[in-house]
C-alpha cells in the first residue's frame, strides 16, 4: 500500500493506494463464489471487500432456501424444468441464456456447497431435502431450516478462507475509476478511519447487492440494498436494465406502526416458506380470498399475484387494523413450525405471538430489484473489465423472480465471473494520469466537502423522503400520472440532496449521504423504466394498461448520455434453446391440492 500525501496544487487530500490485480467489491455469496473460485484457478492478486465487518452481508438474512433442480423428492424435475419455470415467472423477458446458465449449474452447485458444510435439513435418509416455493412444477428448494443465506455464507467464507482469500472489511466504495471504455479501479473510504483509498486494478467485481430499499417498505436492512452496485456500474458507463422490475413480497410484517416494539419490524419477512410448508392466508372476513384470486395455486402462486391480491383486499376494506391479512400456519403443530421455520418461529414467540396458536399480520413489502446492471454471459458490462454479479446484475429474473433463484445466481455467477476473468486477468491496472487529476483527485475532494457539510436537510430526511416517494409513485399499482410526479418530486429530492448536512466520514450521516446519490440513479431508472414500459408485466402492474402487450417482449436499458441524463434504449428479448422451449411445451404444473 503507498500514500498519496495530497501535495499537488489543488490540495487535494491524502489518500491511500492499494495495488490489485482483481478487487471485488461485495462480500456475500456473490462476491465470495467468485473469490473462491479465483484462487481454485490460481489468481491470488484478489481483493474481496464489503462495508460491514466480516460475514455481515445481507446474503445472511436470505431465509427460505436456494433452487436447484436435485430431485431429492420429485425425482422427474429438470434443469431445463428449473429454466422453464424461471421464464415463465419472469414473463418472458428474462435473459434465456443466462437462465440456463443458473439452472444448469445449480445441482452442481449445491452439492459443492454441501461439501464446504453447508447446514442442510435433510430427509430421512440424509439427502438434501427440497421444499415447494412459490411457482415451482417440483420441490426444488434446498434449504437450511429458515436460515439458508447465513448457512450458506458460513460455508463458502470458511472455504474462502482455507484458500486464503484476503478480505478487507468496512470499506465503501464511491465511485469506479473508468473512462467508460474499460475500468481502471475504484475509490472509496475506510469507515473506521476515514481514509480515502484508491484500488489500482485491472478488474472490478461489483457484486454490492440490490436496490429494494429504495422503497420505505422493505425487507432489506436500511443501510444495504441502496442501489450502490446499480449506480457505481451507471457512473463508470455500464447499462442498466429492467430496473422497473421491482418485486413485491406479499408477505412483509404488518405492525401496529406506534407500538415501539412491533414498529421496527414494519415490512420485515415473513418467509414464503410460510406458505411453502402449507399457510393460508385469511381476509378479515375469514376468507381464504385466494380462492377467488387463483384457485389452483391458490398461496403459492407468483409472488406478484399474491402481493397483488393482498393489496386488493385491503384497499376494499378486507384488510386486518394494520393493514395487511392474515397468514395461518396454526394447523401445523408447534414442533413441525419449529423444525421448518425455526427464526421465523422465535421472531413471532419474543413479541408474544405463538404461530402454533394464531395467525399473523402481513402486508406486501418491497424485496428484491429484478433489474440491475446489463452484462453479457460471463457476467461482463460493456465497461471493458468490469463485471456485475450477484443481485447487482439483471438478466436472470425478467419481470419476476421466483423464491430461491437470487440465491442460486449468486454462486452460479460468481463461479461463471470467476472462470472468465481467471482467462483474461493481466496484472493490477494503473490508472492513468489523465483519471488521476479529472476523475480520482476531483471525487476524494468532493467526499471532503461533503464531510462535516452544513447544508439546510438532514440527510436521513432526504433518505426518507426519496423511499416514500418511491412507494407512492412506483409502488405496486402504477400510472402515467403517478410515475411522472414521482419524477418530478424526485427532482426535488436531488435539489435537496445537494444542499445537506452531512457528519463527519466515519459517520452514518456520511454513509447515507453517499447512499442517497446512489439511490436517486436508482430511483430514477426506476420511475422511468415504469413509465416506459406502457404495459402490465410480472411485478410492474399498470392500472392505465392492465394488458400484457406482446409487443413489450423487450428490455429497457439505461446509460449515462455524454452530456448527463439517463437515455434509453429497447432492445428484444432471445428465444431459449430447444430443450428449454420443450419444458415450456410440455406445461409442467404445481399440482397445488398434494399440499393439502
Ligand atoms: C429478508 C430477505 C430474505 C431473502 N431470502 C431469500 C431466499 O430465501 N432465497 C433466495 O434465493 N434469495 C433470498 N433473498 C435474496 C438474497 O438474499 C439476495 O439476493 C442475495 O443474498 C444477494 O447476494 P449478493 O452476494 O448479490 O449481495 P449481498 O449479500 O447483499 O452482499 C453485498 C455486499 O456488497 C457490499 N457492498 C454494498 N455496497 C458496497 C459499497 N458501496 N462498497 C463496498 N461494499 C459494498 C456489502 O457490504 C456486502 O458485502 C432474500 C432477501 C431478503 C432481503
Amino acid at each position: 500500500m503507498s500514500k498519496h500525501d495530497g501535495t499537488n496544487d489543488a490540495g487535494t487530500p491524502a489518500y491511500d493506494e492499494v495495488d490489485v490485480s482483481v478487487l471485488v467489491v461485495g462480500a456475500g455469496a456473490a462476491g465470495a463464489r467468485t473469490a473462491i473460485e479465483l484462487a481454485e484457478r490460481g489468481v491470488d492478486d484478489v481483493l474481496v471487500l464489503g462495508k460491514r465487518s466480516h460475514g455481515d452481508a445481507h446474503t445472511t438474512w436470505a431465509r427460505g432456501g436456494i433452487n436447484g433442480a436435485l430431485g431429492t423428492r420429485d425425482p422427474e424435475d429438470s434443469w431445463a424444468i428449473h429454466a422453464a419455470d424461471t421464464l415463465n415467472e419472469g414473463h418472458f423477458v428474462n435473459d434465456p441464456a443466462k437462465v440456463e446458465t443458473v439452472t444448469q449449474q445449480m445441482p452442481e452447485r449445491l452439492r459443492e456447497l454441501d461439501e464446504w458444510g453447508m447446514d442442510y435439513s435433510r430427509t430421512d435418509d440424509g439427502e438434501i431435502d427440497q421444499r415447494y416455493f412459490g411457482a415451482q412444477s417440483f420441490r426444488r428448494t434446498a434449504f437450511a431450516g429458515d436460515h439458508t443465506g447465513e448457512s450458506m455464507l458460513d460455508a463458502l467464507i470458511e472455504k474462502a478462507q482455507s484458500l486464503d482469500v484476503p478480505y478487507r472489511e468496512n470499506v465503501m466504495i464511491t465511485k469506479l475509476v473508468s473512462d467508460g471504455e474499460s475500468v481502471y479501479g475504484a475509490v472509496g473510504f475506510d469507515m473506521d478511519s476515514g481514509e480515502f483509498v484508491l484500488f489500482n486494478a485491472g478488474t472490478v467485481v461489483l457484486a454490492a447487492g440490490g436496490h429494494a430499499a429504495i422503497y420505505n417498505r422493505h425487507t432489506s436492512r436500511d443501510d444495504e440494498n441502496n442501489g450502490d452496485g446499480a449506480a457505481l456500474a451507471y457512473d463508470a458507463g455500464a447499462a442498466l436494465m429492467d430496473m422497473e422490475f421491482v418485486q413485491f413480497h406479499p408477505t412483509g410484517m404488518a405492525v401496529d406502526e406506534d407500538d415501539p416494539e412491533w414498529a421496527p419490524w414494519s415490512g420485515r419477512l415473513v418467509t414464503e416458506a410460510v406458505r411453502g410448508e402449507g399457510g393460508r392466508l385469511f381476509n378479515s372476513d375469514g376468507e381464504r380470498f385466494m380462492e377467488r384470486y387463483s384457485p389452483d395455486q391458490m398461496e403459492l402462486d407468483a409472488r406478484d399475484v399474491v402481493a397483488r391480491a393482498i393489496a386488493k383486499e385491503v384497499a376494499e376494506g378486507r384488510g386486518t387494523e394494520n393493514g395487511g391479512v392474515y397468514l395461518d400456519i396454526s394447523h401445523r403443530d408447534e414442533a413441525f413450525i419449529r423444525e421448518r421455520l425455526p427464526r421465523m418461529y422465535a421472531r413471532f414467540e419474543e413479541l408474544g405471538v405463538d404461530m402454533a396458536e394464531e395467525p399473523v399480520e402481513v402486508a406486501p413489502t418491497s424485496h428484491y430489484g429484478m433489474g440491475g446492471v446489463a452484462v453479457d454471459d460471463h457476467g461482463e458490462t460493456a465497461v471493458d473489465g468490469l463485471f456485475a454479479i450477484g443481485e447487482t446484475m439483471a438478466g436472470v429474473h425478467g419481470a419476476n423472480r421466483l423464491g430461491g433463484n437470487s440465491l442460486a445466481e449468486t454462486v452460479a455467477y460468481g463461479v461463471v465471473a470467476g472462470e472468465r476473468i481467471a482467462e483474461r486477468v493481466d496484472g493490477p491496472g494503473a490508472v492513468p494520469a489523465r483519471l488521476v487529476e479529472t476523475l480520482v483527485e476531483s471525487h476524494v475532494a468532493d467526499l471532503a466537502a461533503t464531510a462535516d457539510s452544513d447544508g439546510t436537510y438532514a440527510v436521513e430526511t432526504v433518505f426518507e423522503e426519496l423511499q416514500d416517494l418511491m412507494w407512492e409513485h412506483a409502488g405496486i399499482l402504477r400510472d402515467e400520472e403517478s410515475l411522472a410526479a414521482g419524477l418530478d418530486a424526485l427532482d426535488r429530492v436531488r435539489e435537496k440532496a445537494s444542499d445537506m448536512a452531512v457528519g463527519p466520514i466515519t459517520s452514518q450521516s456520511f454513509e447515507y449521504a453517499v447512499d442517497v446519490g446512489f439511490m436517486l440513479t436508482a430511483a430514477e431508472a426506476v420511475l422511468r423504466g415504469a413509465r416506459e414500459r406502457t404495459e402490465s408485466r410480472g411485478a410492474h402492474y399498470r392500472t392505465d394498461y392492465t394488458d400484457t402487450d406482446e409487443t413489450w417482449r423487450r428490455n429497457i436499458y439505461f446509460e449515462r448520455a455524454d452530456l448527463g441524463g439517463m437515455t434509453s434504449r429497447v432492445e428484444p428479448v432471445d428465444s431459449p434453446s430447444e430443450v428449454v422451449q420443450d419444458a415450456l411445451d410440455e406445461g409442467h404444473e404445481l399440482d397445488y391440492h398434494q399440499l393439502e
